[in-house]
């Protein structure tokens, strides 16, 4: 599930209204302990949040869960550059700093909180709320150099690998990678690239140079909620997440082109020509 960008701009005034409100109290944000966390060129900072949790360590098992599904896919496996965070809100502050809402997302964030974020880290982030008592999760359509909201209903999940399949779904949305899914769901999200084409013509300038290679990508019919969109693989995390194992040799191209370092691509460039 993604949000559009409209919803963006509706979530958006609501925090400016939030930020009139009185202050949170003080928070710690923690590097996550026991990962690898190399802080020279990052391009990914995941901040792990969370949200009525009966105790630390169910939270920091569920942490933990999705840190190593993230250690087993591609192109993540390769990814040296990533930095995992905590924060511990008490009770008080998480009532100050998250907000229910009927609508996407299911939780809105106070954007003073979510800028100190940023100025903390002294980077961009994903913060990824995880609500144990909460079954929506959802992401906005983000990219790699934007910070951007996840928010993980834990209830949603029967198992572990559902749950850490989930995550990698919602965190493929705030990355760029749009809706395989042929549900209502999926239509939130509109065609575009990279993985979503609405015609065959787009499909073929997307991702044509992967099709004839191995017999995984194609055209395949049905895409952001239309039967009449097209996709580059039958199956794919961003689609139904319970049904693949990766995300796709597209979806995989992409991500790892937007998590490398403008710098390290160039020298890659160099050294092939
Ligand atoms: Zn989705």
């Amino acid at each position: 599930m993604c949000r559009s960008i409209r919803r963006l701009k509706i979530g958006g005034f609501f925090f400016l209204i939030l930020l009139f409100y009185s202050g949170a109290g003080a928070y710690d944000i923690e590097p996550y302990t026991n990962v690898l966390a190399l802080k020279t060129n990052t391009r990914l900072n995941l901040v792990f949040c969370p949200l009525s949790y009966s105790g630390k360590k169910n939270f920091q098992e569920d942490v933990q869960v999705l840190i190593k599904s993230l250690r087993n896919v591609k192109p993540f496996n390769a990814l040296s550059n990533s930095s995992f965070y905590y924060i511990n809100l008490s009770k008080e502050e998480a009532g100050v700093v998250f907000k229910p809402s009927q609508d996407f997302p299911p939780i809105r964030v106070r954007k003073d909180f979510i800028n100190s974020l940023s100025f903390k880290l002294k980077s961009t982030c994903k913060l990824i709320i995880l609500d144990a008592q909460g079954s929506v999760s959802c992401a906005e359509l983000s990219s790699a150099d934007k910070l951007s909201l996840i928010t993980i209903g834990r209830n949603r999940y029967k198992n572990k690998d559902s749950f850490a399949k989930g995550f990698l779904h919602e965190l493929g949305h705030s990355l760029g990678l749009r809706d395989e899914g042929p549900n209502s769901e999926a239509a939130l999200c509109p065609p575009g690239p990279p993985n979503c084409a609405a015609t065959q013509e787009e499909a073929q300038r997307l991702w044509g140079d992967l099709t004839g290679k191995g017999e995984r990508v194609g055209y395949f019919n049905g895409c952001c909620g239309n039967k009449n969109y097209f996709r580059p693989t039958v199956a794919s995390l961003m689609n139904n997440p319970d049904e693949a194992s990766d995300f796709g040799p597209v979806n995989e191209r992409f991500l790892r082109k937007a998590l490398t370092p403008k710098s390290i691509l160039k020298n890659n460039k160099k050294s092939l020509t």
